[in-house]
Protein backbone atom coordinates (compact mmCIF):
# COMPACT_ATOMS: atom_id res chain seq x y z
CA UNK A 1 0.00 0.00 0.00
CA UNK A 2 1.51 3.07 -0.95
CA UNK A 3 1.48 5.22 2.22
CA UNK A 4 -1.13 8.52 2.31
CA UNK A 5 -0.72 11.83 3.53
CA UNK A 6 -2.68 13.66 5.91
CA UNK A 7 -2.71 16.87 5.51
CA UNK A 8 -2.93 19.16 9.03
CA UNK A 9 -6.91 19.97 8.31
CA UNK A 10 -7.61 16.24 7.86
CA UNK A 11 -6.05 16.07 11.19
CA UNK A 12 -7.60 19.15 12.81
CA UNK A 13 -4.18 21.20 13.50
CA UNK A 14 -4.07 23.97 15.19
CA UNK A 15 -2.73 26.83 13.74
CA UNK A 16 1.21 28.05 14.35
CA UNK A 17 1.71 30.75 16.71
CA UNK A 18 5.06 31.42 14.55
CA UNK A 19 6.41 30.14 11.59
CA UNK A 20 10.20 30.25 10.54
CA UNK A 21 12.12 29.45 7.68
CA UNK A 22 15.28 29.99 8.72
CA UNK A 23 17.15 26.46 8.19
CA UNK A 24 19.49 24.91 6.02
CA UNK A 25 18.52 21.35 6.17
CA UNK A 26 20.76 20.87 2.66
CA UNK A 27 23.61 20.75 5.09
CA UNK A 28 22.06 18.03 7.54
CA UNK A 29 19.04 15.75 7.02
CA UNK A 30 16.26 14.32 8.92
CA UNK A 31 16.52 13.10 12.60
CA UNK A 32 14.08 10.20 13.44
CA UNK A 33 12.29 10.44 16.79
CA UNK A 34 9.10 8.07 18.99
CA UNK A 35 6.89 9.51 21.23
CA UNK A 36 8.57 8.31 24.25
CA UNK A 37 9.39 5.22 26.69
CA UNK A 38 5.71 4.15 27.14
CA UNK A 39 3.82 1.63 24.20
CA UNK A 40 1.05 3.38 22.72
CA UNK A 41 -0.40 0.22 21.75
CA UNK A 42 -3.06 1.91 19.13
CA UNK A 43 -5.72 0.01 18.88
CA UNK A 44 -6.41 0.76 15.20
CA UNK A 45 -5.89 4.18 12.82
CA UNK A 46 -8.92 5.49 14.14
CA UNK A 47 -6.80 6.75 17.00
CA UNK A 48 -3.77 8.03 15.26
CA UNK A 49 -5.44 12.18 14.75
CA UNK A 50 -6.12 12.28 17.96
CA UNK A 51 -3.19 11.53 19.03
CA UNK A 52 -1.17 13.81 17.18
CA UNK A 53 -3.93 16.60 18.26
CA UNK A 54 -2.62 15.75 21.70
CA UNK A 55 0.82 16.44 20.69
CA UNK A 56 0.32 19.61 18.93
CA UNK A 57 -1.64 20.30 22.03
CA UNK A 58 0.85 19.14 24.68
CA UNK A 59 3.74 21.03 22.21
CA UNK A 60 1.73 24.10 22.01
CA UNK A 61 0.57 24.46 25.62
CA UNK A 62 3.91 24.49 26.75
CA UNK A 63 7.19 26.36 24.71
CA UNK A 64 5.90 25.31 20.74
CA UNK A 65 4.84 27.66 18.26
CA UNK A 66 3.38 24.84 16.76
CA UNK A 67 3.57 20.47 16.82
CA UNK A 68 7.38 20.04 17.03
CA UNK A 69 7.75 17.66 14.31
CA UNK A 70 8.11 18.21 10.39
CA UNK A 71 5.93 15.08 9.81
CA UNK A 72 4.64 11.65 12.00
CA UNK A 73 4.39 8.65 10.79
CA UNK A 74 2.09 5.92 12.09
CA UNK A 75 1.98 2.01 11.99
CA UNK A 76 -1.03 1.57 9.29
CA UNK A 77 1.40 3.72 6.88
CA UNK A 78 0.39 7.10 6.96
CA UNK A 79 2.28 10.41 7.26
CA UNK A 80 0.67 13.24 9.22
CA UNK A 81 2.16 16.57 8.34
CA UNK A 82 3.51 18.85 11.05
CA UNK A 83 5.20 21.94 10.38
CA UNK A 84 5.67 21.07 6.77
CA UNK A 85 8.93 21.20 4.41
CA UNK A 86 10.82 24.36 4.57
CA UNK A 87 10.27 25.31 8.12
CA UNK A 88 12.28 25.19 10.94
CA UNK A 89 11.59 22.63 13.76
CA UNK A 90 11.61 22.81 17.57
CA UNK A 91 12.17 18.73 17.99
CA UNK A 92 15.70 18.24 17.22
CA UNK A 93 16.85 19.34 21.31
CA UNK A 94 19.94 22.18 19.98
CA UNK A 95 19.76 25.29 17.38
CA UNK A 96 22.35 23.45 15.44
CA UNK A 97 20.39 20.53 14.91
CA UNK A 98 17.11 22.62 14.47
CA UNK A 99 19.00 24.54 11.73
CA UNK A 100 19.99 21.65 9.74
CA UNK A 101 17.76 18.90 10.12
CA UNK A 102 13.81 18.53 10.15
CA UNK A 103 12.07 15.89 12.28
CA UNK A 104 10.19 13.11 11.53
CA UNK A 105 8.49 11.48 14.77
CA UNK A 106 7.21 7.72 14.53
CA UNK A 107 3.51 7.57 16.18
CA UNK A 108 5.29 4.87 18.43
CA UNK A 109 6.73 4.08 22.32
CA UNK A 110 8.08 1.42 24.66
CA UNK A 111 11.53 0.37 26.21
CA UNK A 112 13.85 -2.62 24.69
CA UNK A 113 11.95 -5.50 25.35
CA UNK A 114 8.26 -3.64 26.02
CA UNK A 115 8.13 -1.96 22.60
CA UNK A 116 5.06 -1.21 20.11
CA UNK A 117 5.44 -3.48 17.14
CA UNK A 118 7.45 -1.61 14.36
CA UNK A 119 5.40 -2.36 11.19
CA UNK A 120 5.79 -2.00 7.46
CA UNK A 121 3.54 0.43 7.22
CA UNK A 122 5.42 2.12 9.83
CA UNK A 123 9.18 1.60 8.11
CA UNK A 124 7.59 2.41 4.80
CA UNK A 125 5.88 5.91 6.37
CA UNK A 126 9.02 7.15 7.65
CA UNK A 127 10.52 6.86 4.51
CA UNK A 128 8.31 8.36 2.09
CA UNK A 129 8.51 11.20 4.98
CA UNK A 130 11.87 11.50 4.79
CA UNK A 131 12.15 10.90 0.92
CA UNK A 132 9.35 14.19 0.37
CA UNK A 133 11.64 15.96 2.60
CA UNK A 134 14.28 15.63 0.39
CA UNK A 135 12.79 16.13 -2.81
CA UNK A 136 10.24 19.10 -1.94
CA UNK A 137 12.06 20.14 1.83
CA UNK A 138 16.12 20.03 0.08
CA UNK A 139 17.06 17.75 3.05
CA UNK A 140 20.37 16.66 2.96
CA UNK A 141 21.64 12.84 2.28
CA UNK A 142 21.72 11.97 6.63
CA UNK A 143 19.37 10.55 8.59
CA UNK A 144 20.21 10.15 11.87
CA UNK A 145 17.97 9.50 15.50
CA UNK A 146 17.39 12.06 17.93
CA UNK A 147 19.87 10.91 20.24
CA UNK A 148 22.32 11.68 17.89
CA UNK A 149 21.97 15.21 18.09
CA UNK A 150 21.69 15.12 21.90
CA UNK A 151 21.21 13.51 25.48
CA UNK A 152 17.57 10.94 24.94
CA UNK A 153 16.94 7.69 24.24
CA UNK A 154 14.63 8.73 21.40
CA UNK A 155 13.81 7.10 19.15
CA UNK A 156 14.03 4.17 21.00
CA UNK A 157 14.27 0.46 19.33
CA UNK A 158 13.67 2.54 15.88
CA UNK A 159 17.41 4.04 16.26
CA UNK A 160 19.31 0.30 15.47
CA UNK A 161 16.52 1.07 11.87
CA UNK A 162 18.69 4.53 11.58
CA UNK A 163 21.79 2.23 12.34
CA UNK A 164 21.27 -0.54 9.98
CA UNK A 165 20.16 1.94 6.75
CA UNK A 166 16.28 0.38 6.64
CA UNK A 167 14.77 3.97 6.62
CA UNK A 168 16.72 5.27 3.73
CA UNK A 169 13.86 5.42 0.97
CA UNK A 170 15.63 3.59 -1.80
CA UNK A 171 12.85 3.89 -4.53
CA UNK A 172 10.38 4.33 -2.31
CA UNK A 173 7.51 7.19 -3.38
CA UNK A 174 7.42 10.68 -1.18
CA UNK A 175 4.54 12.16 -0.04
CA UNK A 176 4.48 14.33 -3.31
CA UNK A 177 5.12 11.49 -5.61
CA UNK A 178 8.11 10.11 -7.69
CA UNK A 179 11.13 11.89 -7.28
CA UNK A 180 11.31 14.45 -8.73
CA UNK A 181 7.63 15.46 -9.40
CA UNK A 182 6.41 14.16 -13.31
CA UNK A 183 5.25 18.08 -14.62
CA UNK A 184 1.91 18.64 -13.96
CA UNK A 185 1.46 15.88 -11.21
CA UNK A 186 0.23 18.14 -7.58
CA UNK A 187 2.65 18.81 -5.22
CA UNK A 188 1.40 19.30 -1.89
CA UNK A 189 1.62 22.80 -0.38
CA UNK A 190 4.20 23.22 1.24
CA UNK A 191 3.23 25.67 3.73
CA UNK A 192 5.16 28.63 2.64
CA UNK A 193 3.20 31.94 1.57
CA UNK A 194 3.89 33.00 -1.09
CA UNK A 195 3.71 37.18 -1.60
CA UNK A 196 4.66 40.13 -2.12
CA UNK A 197 6.39 42.84 -1.48
CA UNK A 198 8.88 42.22 -0.11
CA UNK A 199 10.08 39.12 -2.48
CA UNK A 200 9.45 35.83 -1.52
CA UNK A 201 12.57 33.53 -2.07
CA UNK A 202 11.38 30.36 -1.56
CA UNK A 203 12.00 26.46 -3.90
CA UNK A 204 8.19 25.93 -3.59
CA UNK A 205 7.63 29.90 -5.66
CA UNK A 206 9.74 27.96 -8.34
CA UNK A 207 7.51 25.31 -8.65
CA UNK A 208 4.43 27.18 -8.76
CA UNK A 209 5.46 29.35 -11.68
CA UNK A 210 6.69 25.99 -13.57
CA UNK A 211 2.91 25.35 -12.98
CA UNK A 212 1.42 28.15 -14.09
CA UNK A 213 3.37 28.20 -17.07
CA UNK A 214 2.02 24.97 -18.20
CA UNK A 215 -1.08 26.44 -17.42
CA UNK A 216 -0.29 29.12 -19.97
CA UNK A 217 0.43 31.84 -17.89
CA UNK A 218 3.69 34.25 -19.25
CA UNK A 219 5.76 34.12 -16.11
CA UNK A 220 9.44 33.85 -15.46
CA UNK A 221 10.71 30.89 -13.13
CA UNK A 222 12.93 32.22 -11.25
CA UNK A 223 12.11 31.02 -7.80
CA UNK A 224 11.51 34.73 -6.82
CA UNK A 225 7.81 35.73 -5.64
CA UNK A 226 7.72 38.99 -6.62
CA UNK A 227 5.48 41.60 -8.75
CA UNK A 228 4.58 39.66 -11.87
CA UNK A 229 3.79 36.33 -9.98
CA UNK A 230 1.49 38.35 -8.20
CA UNK A 231 -0.03 39.72 -10.88
CA UNK A 232 -0.65 36.43 -12.10
CA UNK A 233 -1.55 35.25 -8.93
CA UNK A 234 -3.91 37.78 -8.83
CA UNK A 235 -5.95 37.06 -12.50
CA UNK A 236 -5.70 33.46 -11.71
CA UNK A 237 -7.94 34.02 -8.56
CA UNK A 238 -10.47 36.30 -10.08
CA UNK A 239 -10.78 33.92 -12.51
CA UNK A 240 -11.34 30.98 -9.92
CA UNK A 241 -13.17 32.72 -8.06
CA UNK A 242 -10.33 32.44 -5.14
CA UNK A 243 -10.20 34.87 -2.18
CA UNK A 244 -8.81 37.97 -4.37
CA UNK A 245 -5.65 38.69 -2.46
CA UNK A 246 -3.02 37.80 -4.24
CA UNK A 247 -0.81 35.60 -1.95
CA UNK A 248 -0.73 31.99 -2.76
CA UNK A 249 -1.50 29.51 0.31
CA UNK A 250 -3.11 26.78 0.29
CA UNK A 251 -5.97 26.95 -1.77
CA UNK A 252 -4.49 28.72 -4.28
CA UNK A 253 -1.54 26.46 -4.71
CA UNK A 254 -3.93 23.48 -5.22
CA UNK A 255 -6.19 25.07 -7.60
CA UNK A 256 -3.20 25.95 -9.54
CA UNK A 257 -3.04 21.85 -9.94
CA UNK A 258 -6.70 21.12 -9.65
CA UNK A 259 -8.90 23.66 -11.35
CA UNK A 260 -9.26 22.97 -15.40
CA UNK A 261 -7.47 25.28 -17.85
CA UNK A 262 -9.91 27.51 -19.03
CA UNK A 263 -7.23 28.83 -21.66
CA UNK A 264 -8.12 28.80 -25.02
CA UNK A 265 -7.20 25.76 -27.04
CA UNK A 266 -3.52 26.96 -28.01
CA UNK A 267 -3.10 27.06 -24.32
CA UNK A 268 -1.77 30.62 -23.90
CA UNK A 269 -4.03 32.86 -22.28
CA UNK A 270 -1.47 35.84 -22.84
CA UNK A 271 -0.57 35.85 -25.83
CA UNK A 272 -4.41 35.50 -27.54
CA UNK A 273 -6.00 37.02 -30.99
CA UNK A 274 -7.28 40.37 -30.40
CA UNK A 275 -10.96 40.67 -30.75
CA UNK A 276 -11.59 43.31 -33.91
CA UNK A 277 -11.65 46.90 -32.79
CA UNK A 278 -14.92 47.97 -31.61
CA UNK A 279 -14.37 51.01 -34.05
CA UNK A 280 -15.33 53.24 -30.69
CA UNK A 281 -12.60 55.61 -28.89
CA UNK A 282 -12.77 54.85 -25.03
CA UNK A 283 -12.03 58.24 -23.39
CA UNK A 284 -12.92 59.95 -20.35
CA UNK A 285 -14.27 62.19 -19.35
CA UNK A 286 -17.32 62.03 -20.01
CA UNK A 287 -18.03 58.26 -19.57
CA UNK A 288 -17.86 55.21 -22.84
CA UNK A 289 -20.32 53.02 -22.26
CA UNK A 290 -19.86 50.57 -24.79
CA UNK A 291 -20.24 46.95 -24.82
CA UNK A 292 -16.20 46.46 -26.11
CA UNK A 293 -15.80 48.13 -22.97
CA UNK A 294 -16.77 45.44 -20.74
CA UNK A 295 -14.92 43.23 -23.54
CA UNK A 296 -11.56 45.63 -23.04
CA UNK A 297 -11.85 45.61 -19.17
CA UNK A 298 -12.23 41.73 -18.88
CA UNK A 299 -9.45 41.28 -20.71
CA UNK A 300 -7.19 43.96 -18.49
CA UNK A 301 -8.63 42.35 -15.70
CA UNK A 302 -7.12 38.65 -16.24
CA UNK A 303 -3.52 40.32 -17.48
CA UNK A 304 -4.06 41.32 -13.79
CA UNK A 305 -5.05 44.36 -13.28
CA UNK A 306 -7.73 45.58 -11.00
CA UNK A 307 -10.78 47.01 -12.38
CA UNK A 308 -14.32 46.49 -12.46
CA UNK A 309 -15.59 45.02 -15.87
CA UNK A 310 -19.01 46.99 -15.93
CA UNK A 311 -19.00 48.02 -19.29
CA UNK A 312 -18.49 51.74 -18.05
CA UNK A 313 -15.28 53.55 -19.37
CA UNK A 314 -14.33 56.06 -16.15
CA UNK A 315 -11.92 57.15 -13.68
CA UNK A 316 -10.38 53.76 -13.01
CA UNK A 317 -10.41 52.47 -16.64
CA UNK A 318 -8.67 55.66 -17.86
CA UNK A 319 -5.42 54.83 -14.59
CA UNK A 320 -5.45 51.44 -15.58
CA UNK A 321 -5.55 52.51 -20.07
CA UNK A 322 -2.54 54.93 -19.33
CA UNK A 323 -0.41 53.29 -16.89
CA UNK A 324 -0.52 49.97 -19.89
CA UNK A 325 0.04 52.68 -22.16
CA UNK A 326 3.50 53.57 -20.10
CA UNK A 327 4.32 49.94 -19.65
CA UNK A 328 4.13 49.28 -23.29
CA UNK A 329 5.69 52.70 -24.31
CA UNK A 330 2.06 53.25 -26.32
CA UNK A 331 0.79 56.88 -27.15
CA UNK A 332 0.14 57.64 -23.06
CA UNK A 333 -3.32 59.35 -23.33
CA UNK A 334 -5.41 57.79 -21.68
CA UNK A 335 -7.67 56.46 -24.26
CA UNK A 336 -8.44 52.74 -25.96
CA UNK A 337 -7.68 53.25 -29.36
CA UNK A 338 -6.88 50.53 -32.33
CA UNK A 339 -3.51 50.24 -31.42
CA UNK A 340 -4.02 50.15 -27.05
CA UNK A 341 -7.10 47.67 -27.66
CA UNK A 342 -4.50 45.24 -30.17
CA UNK A 343 -1.90 45.49 -27.08
CA UNK A 344 -4.34 44.32 -24.17
CA UNK A 345 -3.73 40.97 -26.18
CA UNK A 346 -1.45 40.30 -28.50
CA UNK A 347 1.84 42.21 -25.55
CA UNK A 348 3.59 40.18 -22.98
CA UNK A 349 2.04 40.14 -19.78
CA UNK A 350 5.20 41.37 -17.66
ZN1 LIG B 1 12.90 12.79 19.87
ZN1 LIG C 1 -2.49 5.21 11.95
Amino acid sequence: MAPQLVTRAAWGARAPKKVSHDIRPGDGGVAVHHIGETPLALAGHAQCAPLVRSVQNTHMNGEYDDIAYSFLACPHGYVFEGRGYGVRTGANGTKDANDRFYAVCALTGGTPGRYDPVTTGLVEAIRTAIAGLRSLGGAGARIVGHRDLTATECPGALYAYVRDGRFEPGTAPGPGGEEPPPPGQEVPWPGVLLQYPPVTVHWSARTWQEQMRRRGWTIDVDGAYGEQSRRVCLAFQREKSLTVDGVVGRDTWQASWRAPVTAPADGDSSHRDAPPWPGVLFTYPPFTRHPGVATWQARMRERGWSLDADGVYGSRSRQVCLAFQKEKRLTADGIVGPATWQAAWAAPVT
